[in-house]
């Protein structure tokens, strides 16, 4: 496939059954306490406003510490939250034909968030515990970029080298996700509201003030996330949550992929299973490769959002296959790259 941002993936027939559509891609702490230090807690014999301030600004010089405050902030607001009363109302867009869900209605919809969840004092979103899931993972991808904002140039930002522009290099899903799930919106919108009051007074405020970051995260989640799965050798395997690998969802897919992805511990490793011209694309697979082509093709349509035009599929439907330009570099059976 030509467009190497096309997208990303975990398998997931299991993901649309335990999760019915829904698209929040977390971090492996999902479920447990969420977040790295406890930095809630008061430090013991601590009576001095000033000196908690300056914990607290100590705190945040570093992802793991802001990270945990912003959990923290997340969690405590979480607490207030009460269930809506009565049935959902649909959202406006929920009401409309596939095709009527332009990126400008799209946009208009986001505008009337920005403007609903302006007051200060509007009454708390509630979020759903995979919704809160979601706020969690995008707090991270935040810190991530506020630390980049804050930096000079050049500096790495823990593993991965995680970097914002290339978070937005990837494929952008959103009206494409929306179109196919219209119900997911008004989840996008909740949690909006949610973080732009949670995050009042902190340091990411200036990424709420205007929805741009949550929807750029959110752009890229739907296709572009791998799903964790436990470790289980025998029977069937549970998924623990999902994690964006910046470098690893530029991986194409094909249906005779060259590259196999394993999980070791919290990493993922890319592992070549034969030789590899020079020039050849790396692929992985996104779906199960044993289904038939037009399973394999339906799957890729519904949750990648692209017809798969590999060798493979044109072969079985009796295609000519098409020759895309070669990248510069071969890769041999067996070589890896480990992105953690
Ligand atoms: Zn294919």
């Amino acid at each position: 496939m030509a467009d190497a941002r096309r997208t990303q993936p975990s398998s997931s027939r299991n993901f649309e059954k335990k999760f019915a559509g829904t698209v929040s891609p977390t971090l492996l702490n999902r479920g447990g306490t969420h977040g790295t230090s406890d930095t809630s807690k008061k430090p013991p014999g601590c009576g001095s406003a000033q000196r908690i301030a300056g914990m607290r600004g100590a705190v945040e010089q570093n992802t793991e510490g802001l990270m945990g405050l912003m959990y923290a902030a997340i969690d405590k607001l979480a607490r207030s939250m009460k269930p809506p009363k009565g049935p959902h109302t649909p959202h406006f867009v929920e009401t409309m034909r596939p095709a009527d869900i332009t990126p400008e209605v799209h946009a208009l919809a986001w505008r009337a968030a920005e403007k609903q969840y302006a007051h200060r004092g509007s009454t708390t979103v509630y979020l759903d515990e995979l919704e809160l899931d979601t706020a969690r993972f995008i707090i991270t991808a935040m810190v991530r970029r506020y630390f980049e904002d804050k930096n000079p140039p050049g500096v790495t930002h823990g593993p991965g080298g995680l970097s914002w522009p290339a978070l937005l290099e990837l494929q952008n899903n959103e009206v494409l996700h929306i179109r196919s799930r219209p119900y997911m919106l008004d989840s996008h919108l909740r949690i909006y509201g949610f973080l732009r009051k949670a995050l009042t007074s902190t340091v990411l405020q200036p990424y709420v003030e205007t929805s741009e970051t949550v929807r750029a995260i959110l752009a890229r989640d739907q296709g572009n996330v791998f799903g964790l799965w436990d470790m289980a050798t025998t029977g069937d395997s549970e998924m623990l949550g999902w994690s964006m690998y910046l470098s690893g969802s530029y991986f194409n897919h094909d249906c005779s992929p060259n590259v196999r992805k394993e999980r070791v511990k919290q990493a993922l490793c890319f592992r070549t299973t034969r030789d590899v011209e020079a020039g050849e694309e790396l692929c992985i697979n996104y779906i199960d490769v044993t289904d038939p082509v037009a399973t394999r093709r339906k799957e890729l349509s519904r949750n990648w959002y692209f017809e798969c035009a590999c060798k493979r599929c044109h072969e079985e439907l009796g295609i000519e296959p098409v020759v895309d330009t070669p990248p510069p570099n071969g890769h041999l059976a067996g070589e890896a790259e480990v992105l953690s």
